[in-house]
């Protein structure tokens, strides 16, 4: 509503609404003029009471999200319009006013998220300035159902990947030189983002950062560059994570391919698909290429399917002694679940010669990533570590899901009240108390095959974490 209404007018709708408080759409049309008007506060309190009479309402939360911004109270408008992702369903035209305002509230990734749900919802309704910003370009192939094996990355964006994907957005930025669709992402986060984990930070940095940065001092120095490092251990427990900051650390493009979705998705062309990619990567470097579930490729798994597997690994064993050789920008990262499934040569020295354990966070740890997590949410001083105690063999993601968990409980007061209350210590225990610590089913089977077939002490790490004697 971009009409400026006079004061008088405001007035009667009012008095109006005064005989009829239940009416949201008379009280949400009010609220606008206000806003319009300028006069933030009344309209701030008129959408309060509103969403205390109808708890959760798509429309009144979103003008209750923009008066908040325009009042510069980011945080609350955060906690306000994440809220509404839920509720807002499968509305189109919500979700792309939800996408924009995330965006001006600063949540890009969700704003991302939101936005493209939108246009799946109904293509109609993009909006082509706000995708541009958000770097999701229109699925320009969707028209052309014939073709599916020219869009390998637009089939892995389904409805199962949809949600699964939610901490992991993957904008669509560019074109690959032959012309299909290949999603690039632009990672705004560093290392700054990922709580602990200064082992590997380091190992990455000494590993694959600085010698991209330094090239010929390291080859002045005869010492040998290129290789990349393959991270394992159980899920959530931020691989992926760390492999998405490496590139935004180093204003790296960022390229993750699921292995599966190699294998089935490209049935019969995964060769061909793997050197493509490649090339895209090698065509617009720096760039991070992030391969999840490599033991996809290890040949115990019968799944895979006959000799298929065997070309597919060694397409990449071949990529990755050419990426190698030509040590030309791309900086490669993988990740397992199931590193005994393995396929043993990409151990080999110069491919994935750096395996590394990413354990569940220690105490440290968890209360930086809580400390993370909780960044921008109303708070009041809180003490992260006596949260961070309750919180054994919990992952990367258990933790967010503390937070997200505490945010929840206590937006659902705020909105019965009409005040927002800041989330305290005891608010993220009792979070934590009611969250189970999801590593420790992998820890299950980890330790069989580290006390059983860890004859070249691949697993270690596995039984030091677990304090069992070797
Ligand atoms: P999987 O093996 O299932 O692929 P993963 O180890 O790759 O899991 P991530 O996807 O990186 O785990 O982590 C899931 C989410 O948990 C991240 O998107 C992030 O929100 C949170 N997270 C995990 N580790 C950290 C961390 N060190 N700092 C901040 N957030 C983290």
């Amino acid at each position: 509503m971009s009409e400026m209404y006079s004061d008088e007018t405001i007035h009667a709708l009012t008095e109006a609404l005064g005989f009829s408080p239940e009416n949201t759409t008379l009280r949400g049309q009010v609220a606008e003029m206000l806003m319009g008007r300028g006069r933030l506060q009344e309209a701030e309190e008129m959408l309060r009471d509103g969403l205390k009479r109808s708890p959760g309402h798509l429309g009144l939360g979103l003008a209750m999200g923009e008066c908040l911004l325009r009042l510069e109270r980011r945080p609350e408008a955060v906690v306000v319009l994440e809220s509404l992702v839920g509720p807002a369903g499968s509305d189109a035209a919500a979700l792309v006013q939800l996408a924009g305002l995330l965006l001006r509230a600063g949540e890009r990734d969700s704003a991302s998220l939101v936005y493209r749900r939108a246009v799946r919802e109904d293509p109609g309704r993009a909006e082509p300035k706000l995708g541009k910003e958000l770097g999701v370009v229109p699925n320009q192939e969707s028209d052309e159902p014939d073709q599916p094996e020219d869009l390998p990355f637009d089939d892995a964006l389904d409805d199962e990947e949809w949600d699964e994907a939610a901490g992991r957005v993957r904008v669509r930025a560019d074109h690959s030189p032959s012309g299909s669709p290949i999603e690039m992402e632009r990672p705004s986060m560093g290392f700054d983002d990922v709580g602990g984990m200064q082992g590997l930070k380091e190992e990455v940095r000494l590993k694959i950062i600085e010698p991209i940065r330094n090239a010929d001092l390291y080859k002045a120095y005869g010492k040998s560059i290129g290789g990349g490092i393959l991270m394992y251990g159980p899920p959530g427990c931020g691989k992926t994570h760390l492999a998405r900051a490496t590139a935004g650390q180093i204003d790296a493009g960022f390229l993750a391919v699921g292995i599966h979705d190699v294998l089935e998705m490209w049935l019969g062309q995964s060769e061909q698909k793997l050197h493509a990619l490649f090339d895209y990567a090698r065509a617009n470097t720096p760039c991070v290429l992030f391969f999840d579930e490599v033991d996809a490729l290890g040949m115990k798994r019968s799944a895979v399917g006959g000799s298929g597997g065997r070309n597919v690994i060694n397409q990449l064993l071949s990529e990755l002694d050419g990426v190698r050789d030509r040590n030309d920008g791309v900086l490669i990262l993988a990740a397992t679940n199931a590193p005994w499934d393995l396929d043993a040569a990409l151990r080999r020295p110069g491919r994935f010669d750096r395996v590394i354990f990413v354990p569940p966070p220690d105490t440290a740890g968890a209360a930086a990533i809580l400390r993370l997590h909780l960044q921008g949410k109303p708070q009041e001083a809180i003490d992260v570590s006596t949260v961070a105690a309750k919180c054994s063999g919990f992952s990367g993601a258990d933790l967010k899901a503390v937070v997200d968990r505490a945010v929840e409980a206590k937006l659902s007061d705020a909105l019965k009240t009409g005040t927002p209350e800041p989330i305290t210590t005891r608010d993220l225990v009792k979070a934590a108390r009611k969250t189970r610590a999801s590593t420790r089913e992998w820890f299950a089977t980890a330790k069989n095959h580290a006390l059983y077939s860890n004859d070249s002490g691949h697993y270690d790490d596995i039984l030091d974490y677990l304090k069992i004697k070797r």
